[in-house]
């Protein structure tokens, strides 16, 4: 099922998770048993992140083909980084022969300290892959489910919150079916960034994406890189808990569930959840939702 289709029916939330393939054969191995338990859940998809963490295409696509193997539908993530226009036709080529009928579409990051640099013959920009994308299959049929990611707090790299919305508006007109958004834990973000869309034009599903917290380090480096967020309140209770002896995952999971609770009581299509591969936490965040 694509995401037109996963998302058109409303009937319920989509609740998706999102994996990235590990570096070694032992973390992969693990990964394996991962999957079992994240498809035990029933997600309505499993996303797997593209060139992240120092990986490669095919660990990607491999790993994707696994999850649809079992029976549960799949999302390769996609980006510009090193691929020219010739390279996407064959990667895109290769995802419709394995099956894999979802991309998420992306730009990808700069090394370390380095400003995006577009491969030779290849793309600057997330709104140019997707208009890639939705070219090849004119030519070659077919139709990928495509999502693009929003940031409610806004890419790091754009120079204000109005000129990064008119630049996702642009991408979502190349053909986006959805939106999934940068990890963010102040609500109200979300609600701002989804009204700033509507205005904007953005009439796909916006999806929040969220990130149960494994101790007050783990966030502190992960929303440091990713520009967003976390509110005053959340960091007291993890530091709290900590001092104590106490476990900060319990206390992340609390916050996911009530955030999760909140944002699907408002009307959010679903919640993508970024798992890092682990399945106990956003296993007891569905738990709470009685999902
Ligand atoms: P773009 O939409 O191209 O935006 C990048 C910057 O350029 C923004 O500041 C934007 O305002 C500006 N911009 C956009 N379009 C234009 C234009 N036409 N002209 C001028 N400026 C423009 N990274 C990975 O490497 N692998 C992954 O699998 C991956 N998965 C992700 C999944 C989600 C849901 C999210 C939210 C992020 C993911 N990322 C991933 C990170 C992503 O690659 C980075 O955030 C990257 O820096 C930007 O990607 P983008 O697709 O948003 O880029």
């Amino acid at each position: 099922m694509t995401f037109g289709e996963l998302y058109g029916d409303g009937s319920k939330p989509v609740i998706s998770f999102e994996i990235f393939p590990p570096k070694t054969p032992e973390g992969k191995s693990k990964l394996m048993r991962t999957l079992e338990e994240l498809a035990e859940m029933r997600p309505a998809f499993i996303s797997v992140t593209y060139g992240a963490m120092g990986t490669t295409r095919e660990g990607s696509f491999e790993i994707a083909s696994r999850i649809k193997s079992m029976g549960v539908e799949t999302a390769s993530h996609l980006t510009c980084v090193g691929s020219s226009e010739a390279e996407l036709n064959g990667i895109l080529t290769d995802l419709g022969e394995r099956g894999i009928e979802n991309i998420v579409a992306l730009r990808g990051d700069p090394p370390a300290g380095k400003q995006f640099v577009a491969a030779e013959g290849g793309y600057g920009h997330a709104n140019e892959l997707v208009e890639h994308i939705r070219r090849f299959e004119k030519q070659n049929g077919g139709r990928f489910g495509v999502a693009v990611a929003g940031y409610p707090e806004k890419h790091v790299e754009a120079e204000s919150m109005e000129k990064d919305m008119e630049n996702l508006a642009q991408k979502v007109r190349a053909g986006a079916d959805a939106v999934i958004t940068q990890l963010f834990y102040d609500n109200s973000r979300y609600f701002d960034f989804l009204d700033m869309a509507r205005g904007a034009g953005v009439q796909t599903p916006i999806v929040p994406g969220l990130m149960p917290i494994l101790s007050s380090r783990q966030v502190v480096k992960i929303t440091s890189m990713c520009g967003s967020s976390v509110p005053p309140d959340i960091m007291e209770r993890l530091e709290r808990c900590e001092s104590k002896g106490g476990d900060p995952a319990g206390v992340g999971v609390d916050v996911c569930a009530r955030q999760a609770e909140e944002l699907l009581k408002a009307g959010a299509p679903g919640i993508h959840f970024y798992v890092l591969n682990r399945a106990s936490h956003v296993k007891s965040v569905l738990k709470r939702l009685g999902l």
